[in-house]
């Protein structure tokens, strides 16, 4: 019940609150999605939830969360499930190409 509770708190203020969830499922469109990321309060808390979802089901792994793609994501599971410490927010903005507009 904590872990819900915990979820609708990060998730009340999430930069995509109230967006069209599209721009998060769409590969075109991914980098708009992830510049989105780049400025969320809630990476953090985003990225680590949908890397505990996906370590249950691998199912779960599509769209943009925390910032980075399902194979980034992949990616950092496997960087951490070998010992890496790679930081999932440095990903994240390290593969953000330069922002137009
Ligand atoms: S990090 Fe991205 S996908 Fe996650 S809550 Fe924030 S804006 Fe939404």
């Amino acid at each position: 019940m904590s872990d819900l509770k915990n979820a609708v708190g990060w998730q009340d203020r999430a930069a995509c609150r109230n967006m069209d969830t599209e721009e998060f499922f769409n590969d075109v469109r991914s980098q708009r999605a992830k510049k989105i990321c780049r400025q969320c309060p809630v990476i953090t808390e985003c990225l680590n939830f949908a890397m505990k979802c996906e370590t249950r089901c691998l199912a779960y792994r599509h769209g943009i969360y925390g910032g980075l793609t399902p194979g980034q994501r992949e990616q950092l599971a496997h960087r951490r499930a070998t010992g890496g410490r790679q930081d999932g927010r440095a990903l994240a903005t390290e593969s953000l190409p330069a922002v137009r507009g």
